[in-house]
């Protein structure tokens, strides 16, 4: 049985939830996929899915893919590896970030000690402003 998500506190203009730790990714299943947690539904997002992807020492991703209108961005919190995008292939650690154009045929491989990743899909040329073009500072006093 696949971990569950928990709901930490939500309200009209937030929801928050909990995955647990790191380590603890594997636990999770999306259908067939072992060790994957999407967290589209339980946040409630309508620009971005967002996912958290362990991959056990040692293992590839069975498949490659792109994508219909979805760039990627790949984010490694733990482990090492490899990834390949089309026909380029190179490593990974903590730290690496990077950034998949649609049409890029992606993988992922990891290491000896295991590979955990977030993915964060978001619609290639949707963004219009961003950081202090699209931030409204509100008067709001603090509650802690
Ligand atoms: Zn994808």
């Amino acid at each position: 049985m696949s971990k569950e998500i928990q709901t930490v506190a939500q309200n009209t203009n937030f929801k928050a939830v909990c995955v647990g730790p790191w380590a603890e990714i594997a636990q999770f299943a999306a259908g067939e996929v072992k060790g994957k947690v999407f967290l589209k539904d339980a946040l409630g997002t309508s620009g971005s899915e967002l996912s958290v992807g362990a991959l056990p020492a040692h293992t590839a991703l069975p498949f490659f893919h792109a994508h219909k209108q979805n760039e990627e961005v790949y984010i490694v919190l733990q482990g090492s590896g490899k990834m390949q995008v089309d026909e380029d292939v190179f490593d990974l650690k903590e730290g690496s970030v990077v950034r998949v154009s649609p049409k890029g045929s992606r993988s992922l491989k990891s290491g000896a000690e295991g590979l955990i990743y977030l993915c964060l899909q978001t619609k290639a040329g949707s963004l219009e402003e961003w950081t202090g073009k699209d931030a409204v500072f509100t008067q709001t006093p603090a509650k802690w």
